[in-house]
């Protein structure tokens, strides 16, 4: 292929645009809002924000500053029971540390309450809405279904003075929560069940995180939602597919409130990230939260931002796997494996590679002079020019993994055994004489002589002699002690929700979490800090928890080196 057509196609790439920017772009091009563009991203405050919102806010921000538009932030705060000031901090964190910036104050919906009821006096004051004194039961045995119409409610044709008046003694606080609700007035047999007469308003005698006592009646979402991106100028109000049948509902309110030379919004449904071996609901993380079964929203093992960051993901990991799943129009599953190779990819280039052995077994070098140590020279990141070389110790005494030395080895186990040679990293070549064991059996120690002319780096000939394997270790004298936590999924069904009979706690995986105590570091991370990052030498990346203590380091394994995504993608 000539140069010429490999940049072609190279553009071509660059150029393809999801179905949303391709709106954006012809609106844009025709001028409509002024060739303006605004989003938001809406969060309800009652959980913290999950991988799936990243999504969302992957688009909403990303769509802003690929087009020189601006995105606000909104609390979509409706709902006075479920909402708390902690999830408001922490989506707000959440959203800085993903990278984006919205513009000016964070805005919320419970801020347009006042405008919100003026509103709906006037639907009541044009005859398009009206309060029903029956229950939500009952009302919703009269919805019908989608192919059988509703039966319209005993209290649709009141007077536009009697439904004012009911209204406003709703808001006075006269009625208890569920004795009227104020609905409007669309089409009991539309097809669309959203359009029968939706609600508009219900009575909730409960205290708001902002507006206290201020109000005992409440927007629905739908009353809200549309309103606010109308109030905002938002011109593109992207959701998830679940709003598509809301849409009428939303276009409707619209249509009575909008006035010429305003920016009309316009909803544009997009599939909802889904995960698997994940749930992805902040009501059901909620109460995983709450029955303890994890230790918080930041548990390393739950999808939310705040446990991803904890767990050793980088914004620009979660980022890029946001960016690169793409956009749909249909619902689909995306591989976990895929959020797994994204933060490996990414460590992979940042990472500082660091020797530490998490199941500890002795090596005793018997010809290795009792009291020397050696500060050898070792790469810190060989992905990365720039990130130069560091120093590590050697003495008589090492650790190296179980799990690396075999008494009695099959064939292919190339490690180490008795009368065998491995090198250990940067270091020498070692070779096992014989294994110390306990009265159990268990061994304890190893011993071995070293190759003294096989030192990494020394340029002799026994420096360039191949063995079958290298290994990683640490000098036992210099080690520091750390507790590691190693995580796998936490739940062991592909699809948890996705069970007709079973709630999805039934599939929470009781070995999600394992400790380990005794884990040998090299001393260099003596001074690592709380969410820094490392490769373990053949082990994986893992980062510094906030559990840790001055010298009691806490560990989190993020993801192991190995890429089973890529690797099943290859065979595909
Ligand atoms: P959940 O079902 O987890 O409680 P939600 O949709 O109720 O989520 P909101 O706080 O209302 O959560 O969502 C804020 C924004 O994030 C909305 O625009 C919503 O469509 C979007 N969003 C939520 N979950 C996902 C997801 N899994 N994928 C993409 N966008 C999502
Ligand atoms: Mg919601």
């Amino acid at each position: 292929m000539k140069m010429e057509d490999k940049s072609k196609i190279a553009n071509e790439e660059e150029r393809s645009l999801n179905f949303i920017e391709q709106i954006v772009e012809e609106d844009i091009e025709n001028k409509k809002n002024e060739a303006k563009i605004h989003t938001r991203f809406p969060p309800e405050p009652n959980g913290y924000l999950h991988i799936g919102h990243a999504k969302s806010i992957v688009l909403n921000f990303g769509i802003a500053q690929k087009y020189g538009g601006i995105t606000n932030l909104r609390f979509d705060d409706t709902n006075p029971v479920t909402e708390d000031t902690e999830y408001v901090q922490s989506i707000q964190n959440d959203i800085k540390w993903l990278g984006y910036e919205w513009e000016g104050e964070a805005l919320y919906t419970s801020d347009y309450f006042d405008k919100l009821y003026e509103w709906a006096e006037k639907l009541i004051n044009t005859g398009k809405a009206y309060v029903d004194d029956q229950s939500a039961e009952e009302i919703a045995k009269q919805k019908g279904t989608p192919t059988k119409p509703g039966v319209e409610s005993p209290f649709r044709n009141r007077t536009i003075e009697e439904n004012l008046d009911l209204f406003r003694r709703m808001k006075a606080g006269e009625f208890k929560n569920g004795e009227k609700v104020l609905r409007a007035k669309i089409d009991m047999s539309s097809p669309n069940m959203h359009l029968r007469d939706p609600f508009l308003y219900r009575i909730l005698h409960a205290k708001h995180h902002r507006t206290g006592d201020k109000w005992c009646i409440y927007p629905m979402y739908d009353f809200a939602h549309g309103q606010s991106d109308y109030i905002e100028g938002i011109t593109h109000s992207l959701c998830t597919l679940e709003f598509e049948v809301h849409r009428p509902l939303y276009d409707w309110i619209l249509d009575g409130l909008y006035t010429e030379n305003t920016v009309r919004p316009r909803q544009i449904e997009f599939a909802r990230l889904n995960l698997s071996y994940t749930v992805m609901s902040k009501r059901k993380l909620l109460e995983l939260v709450k029955n303890n079964y994890v230790t918080g929203w930041d548990d390393p093992r739950m999808p939310t931002i705040s446990g991803l960051r904890r767990r050793g993901y980088t914004a620009e990991s979660v980022r890029n796997f946001a960016e690169k799943v793409g956009i749909a129009k249909r619902n689909n599953v995306i591989d976990v494996g895929l959020l797994e190779f994204r933060v490996r990819e990414d460590l992979n280039k940042k990472a500082q590679r660091m020797m530490a052995v998490l199941n500890p077994l002795k090596v005793i070098i018997d010809n290795y002079p009792e009291g020397k140590e050696e500060w050898l020279e070792t790469d810190n990141n060989p992905e990365d020019e720039n990130a130069g070389k560091r120093k590590i110790p050697f003495s008589r005494e090492l650790y190296i993994e179980q799990a690396d030395f075999m008494e009695n080895p099959p064939r292919k186990f190339f490690r180490l055994g008795i009368g065998r040679e491995v090198r250990l990293k940067s270091a020498y070549i070692i070779k096992c004489e014989s294994v110390e064991k306990s009265a159990d059996g268990e061994i304890t120690v190893l011993h071995c002589t070293y190759d003294v002319d096989s030192r990494s780096g020394s340029g002799t000939e026994a420096s360039k002699r191949k063995v079958k394997a290298t290994l990683h270790w640490v000098s036992a004298a210099h080690a520091i002690n750390a507790e590691v936590r190693l995580y796998d999924r936490l739940f062991s069904d592909e699809d948890p929700d996705g069970h007709k009979d079973k709630n999805f706690k039934e599939f929470l995986n009781s070995e999600s979490l394992s400790v380990l105590k005794d884990c040998k570091l090299e001393p260099n991370l003596a001074s690592a800090k709380v969410g820094e990052q490392f490769q373990f030498q053949r082990l994986g990346y893992f980062c510094v928890d906030k559990d840790s203590q001055e010298n009691a380091l806490v560990i989190n394994k993020t993801v192991g080196l190995r890429d089973n995504w890529a690797k099943a993608q290859r065979k595909k």
